[in-house]
Protein backbone atom coordinates (compact mmCIF):
# COMPACT_ATOMS: atom_id res chain seq x y z
CA UNK A 1 0.00 0.00 0.00
CA UNK A 2 1.04 3.22 -0.53
CA UNK A 3 2.66 5.92 1.83
CA UNK A 4 -0.37 8.33 2.64
CA UNK A 5 2.47 10.99 4.02
CA UNK A 6 5.12 12.98 2.08
CA UNK A 7 7.83 14.41 4.21
CA UNK A 8 8.50 17.64 3.46
CA UNK A 9 12.25 18.81 4.52
CA UNK A 10 13.33 21.66 6.35
CA UNK A 11 14.86 23.09 2.58
CA UNK A 12 11.76 23.53 1.33
CA UNK A 13 11.16 23.57 -2.65
CA UNK A 14 9.53 26.31 -3.64
CA UNK A 15 8.05 27.03 -7.19
CA UNK A 16 7.25 30.65 -8.16
CA UNK A 17 5.26 32.27 -11.12
CA UNK A 18 3.87 35.10 -11.31
CA UNK A 19 2.03 36.86 -14.45
CA UNK A 20 3.42 39.82 -15.94
CA UNK A 21 1.32 42.44 -13.75
CA UNK A 22 1.98 40.88 -10.90
CA UNK A 23 5.89 40.18 -11.65
CA UNK A 24 7.17 43.53 -9.68
CA UNK A 25 5.13 42.34 -6.56
CA UNK A 26 6.61 39.02 -6.65
CA UNK A 27 10.45 40.56 -6.61
CA UNK A 28 9.71 42.76 -4.06
CA UNK A 29 8.39 40.08 -1.81
CA UNK A 30 11.27 37.91 -2.68
CA UNK A 31 13.67 40.99 -2.08
CA UNK A 32 11.95 41.76 1.50
CA UNK A 33 12.12 38.04 2.39
CA UNK A 34 15.52 37.32 1.32
CA UNK A 35 17.03 36.17 4.28
CA UNK A 36 14.32 33.38 4.94
CA UNK A 37 14.54 32.31 1.55
CA UNK A 38 17.76 31.58 1.44
CA UNK A 39 17.37 28.30 2.78
CA UNK A 40 15.61 27.10 0.30
CA UNK A 41 15.40 25.86 -3.25
CA UNK A 42 14.31 27.31 -6.29
CA UNK A 43 12.30 26.51 -9.92
CA UNK A 44 10.44 29.55 -11.44
CA UNK A 45 9.25 29.05 -15.15
CA UNK A 46 11.37 31.20 -17.46
CA UNK A 47 10.78 35.05 -17.05
CA UNK A 48 9.95 35.16 -13.84
CA UNK A 49 12.81 32.94 -12.97
CA UNK A 50 15.30 35.47 -15.27
CA UNK A 51 13.99 38.61 -13.34
CA UNK A 52 14.44 37.08 -9.98
CA UNK A 53 17.86 35.40 -10.50
CA UNK A 54 19.37 38.67 -12.37
CA UNK A 55 17.75 40.66 -9.41
CA UNK A 56 18.67 38.20 -5.99
CA UNK A 57 21.06 36.23 -5.00
CA UNK A 58 18.54 33.41 -4.56
CA UNK A 59 19.79 30.07 -6.79
CA UNK A 60 16.74 29.43 -9.27
CA UNK A 61 15.95 26.36 -11.31
CA UNK A 62 14.91 28.07 -14.21
CA UNK A 63 12.13 26.09 -16.30
CA UNK A 64 10.25 26.99 -19.73
CA UNK A 65 8.27 30.27 -19.74
CA UNK A 66 4.62 30.19 -18.90
CA UNK A 67 3.05 30.21 -22.36
CA UNK A 68 5.64 28.31 -23.23
CA UNK A 69 4.65 24.83 -21.48
CA UNK A 70 6.83 26.32 -17.35
CA UNK A 71 3.21 25.87 -15.60
CA UNK A 72 3.19 22.50 -16.96
CA UNK A 73 6.28 21.62 -15.68
CA UNK A 74 5.99 22.67 -12.35
CA UNK A 75 2.49 20.31 -12.52
CA UNK A 76 4.75 17.81 -13.12
CA UNK A 77 7.25 18.56 -10.62
CA UNK A 78 4.61 18.81 -8.18
CA UNK A 79 3.18 15.37 -9.28
CA UNK A 80 6.60 13.57 -8.71
CA UNK A 81 7.08 15.56 -5.14
CA UNK A 82 10.00 17.59 -6.49
CA UNK A 83 8.03 20.95 -5.41
CA UNK A 84 6.45 21.37 -1.76
CA UNK A 85 5.27 25.23 -2.12
CA UNK A 86 4.14 26.97 -4.79
CA UNK A 87 4.18 31.12 -5.11
CA UNK A 88 2.05 31.79 -7.91
CA UNK A 89 0.92 35.39 -8.14
CA UNK A 90 -1.89 35.10 -10.99
CA UNK A 91 -3.53 38.17 -12.51
CA UNK A 92 -7.35 38.24 -11.47
CA UNK A 93 -7.50 40.94 -14.07
CA UNK A 94 -6.45 39.77 -17.36
CA UNK A 95 -6.75 36.58 -19.50
CA UNK A 96 -3.58 34.77 -20.19
CA UNK A 97 -3.12 32.97 -23.58
CA UNK A 98 -2.47 29.71 -21.43
CA UNK A 99 -5.11 29.65 -18.98
CA UNK A 100 -5.95 26.22 -19.35
CA UNK A 101 -2.55 25.29 -18.25
CA UNK A 102 -3.06 28.26 -14.92
CA UNK A 103 -6.14 26.03 -14.07
CA UNK A 104 -4.78 22.71 -14.52
CA UNK A 105 -1.63 23.93 -12.41
CA UNK A 106 -4.16 25.24 -9.59
CA UNK A 107 -5.71 21.52 -9.41
CA UNK A 108 -2.57 19.47 -9.49
CA UNK A 109 -1.57 21.74 -6.26
CA UNK A 110 -4.61 21.45 -4.39
CA UNK A 111 -4.87 17.60 -5.57
CA UNK A 112 -1.54 17.24 -4.23
CA UNK A 113 -2.03 18.97 -1.13
CA UNK A 114 1.03 21.63 -1.26
CA UNK A 115 0.66 25.12 0.19
CA UNK A 116 0.06 27.52 -2.40
CA UNK A 117 0.23 31.08 -2.15
CA UNK A 118 -1.94 33.26 -5.06
CA UNK A 119 -0.88 36.90 -3.46
CA UNK A 120 1.29 38.73 -1.30
CA UNK A 121 -0.68 38.15 1.95
CA UNK A 122 -0.89 34.36 1.86
CA UNK A 123 2.87 34.15 0.55
CA UNK A 124 3.43 36.43 4.31
CA UNK A 125 1.39 33.69 6.30
CA UNK A 126 3.46 31.09 4.18
CA UNK A 127 7.01 32.13 5.12
CA UNK A 128 6.13 33.05 8.38
CA UNK A 129 4.79 29.85 9.36
CA UNK A 130 6.44 27.67 11.59
CA UNK A 131 6.26 24.51 9.45
CA UNK A 132 8.27 26.61 6.83
CA UNK A 133 11.36 26.09 9.24
CA UNK A 134 10.82 22.75 10.44
CA UNK A 135 9.84 19.41 8.53
CA UNK A 136 6.72 18.58 8.13
CA UNK A 137 4.20 15.59 7.23
CA UNK A 138 2.09 16.12 4.14
CA UNK A 139 -0.75 14.15 4.05
CA UNK A 140 -1.21 12.19 0.79
CA UNK A 141 -4.33 10.72 -0.33
CA UNK A 142 -3.61 7.41 -1.93
CA UNK A 143 -6.04 7.79 -4.65
CA UNK A 144 -7.03 4.30 -3.70
CA UNK A 145 -10.94 4.61 -4.67
CA UNK A 146 -9.96 6.30 -7.79
CA UNK A 147 -7.25 3.22 -8.49
CA UNK A 148 -10.36 0.78 -7.23
CA UNK A 149 -13.15 2.47 -9.21
CA UNK A 150 -14.63 -0.19 -11.53
CA UNK A 151 -14.58 0.09 -14.84
CA UNK A 152 -17.34 -1.81 -17.29
CA UNK A 153 -15.39 -2.49 -20.60
P1 LIG B 1 6.76 33.53 -17.07
O1 LIG B 1 5.49 32.63 -16.91
O2 LIG B 1 7.43 33.54 -15.76
O3 LIG B 1 7.59 32.89 -18.12
O4 LIG B 1 6.25 34.88 -17.47
C1 LIG B 1 4.57 32.90 -15.91
C2 LIG B 1 3.22 32.44 -16.33
O5 LIG B 1 2.54 33.21 -16.98
O6 LIG B 1 2.84 31.30 -16.07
Amino acid sequence: MEKNTVLMEKCKKIALVAHDNKKKDLLNWVKKNNEILKKHKFYATGTTGSIIQKNTDLEIIVLKSGPLGGDQQIGAKIVENDIDCLLFFWDPLESQPHDPDVKALLRIAALYNIPVATNQATADFIITSQFMADEYERNMNTFEVYYNRRIEI
